[in-house]
């Protein structure tokens, strides 16, 4: 199946220079979205993970769906300000400033086996974030899964010593 004539490439948005991944065609093919989680979890299903870190938010949409495949819990990775109880924050740049990621405090216990979850990887920011809340948690960062990977942008420089996998690469 040619996974990449699901992905809708949408020039200058949300803002001019930007070539927005739009996987809205996937996700409303239910064979299309079946096959690309199958595709995310087959490189990392051998590493024994025992959860799944869902970036917000559409790493919520393809991890929910990898966690319920492989078997595996789910942990939601929050903007600041969702999450009701105490967190651990990551922040991270931005192209104008900064944003962040929280998850519960308790959302880990040591020697828990995490799997990073987000759609796009770009400069690698935010799923350098992600790996750092993990690693705060006590937990071990195991790889990163990716539906598409910006290779131009280089993120994978920014996440040294981690495997990355993602199914489609432009
Ligand atoms: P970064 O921190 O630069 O790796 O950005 C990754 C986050 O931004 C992911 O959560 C993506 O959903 C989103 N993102 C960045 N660039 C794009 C793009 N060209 N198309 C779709 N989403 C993007």
């Amino acid at each position: 199946m040619d996974l990449r004539s699901f992905v809708r490439e949408v020039p200058d948005f949300p803002k001019p220079g930007i070539s927005f991944k739009d996987i809205t065609p996937l996700l409303t093919d239910a064979g299309a979205f079946a096959h690309a989680v199958e595709r995310m979890a087959e490189p990392v299903s051998a590493m024994l993970p025992t959860h799944v870190l869902g970036l917000e938010s559409r790493g919520f949409i393809f991890g929910s769906a990898l966690a319920q495949k492989m078997g595996l819990g789910f942990v939601p990775a929050r903007k600041p300000g969702k999450l009701p109880l105490p967190v651990f924050q990551e922040s991270y740049g931005l192209e104008y400033g900064t944003d962040a990621l929280e998850i519960h405090r308790d959302a880990f216990k040591a020697g828990d086996r995490v799997l990073i979850v987000d759609d796009v990887l770009a400069t690698g920011g935010t799923a350098a974030a992600a790996r750092r809340l993990v690693e705060s948690a006590g937990a071990q960062p195991l790889a990163l899964t990716l539906f598409i990977e910006l290779g131009f942008l280089a993120g994978r420089a920014k996440l040294p010593g981690l495997p990355i996998f993602s199914v489609l690469r432009y």
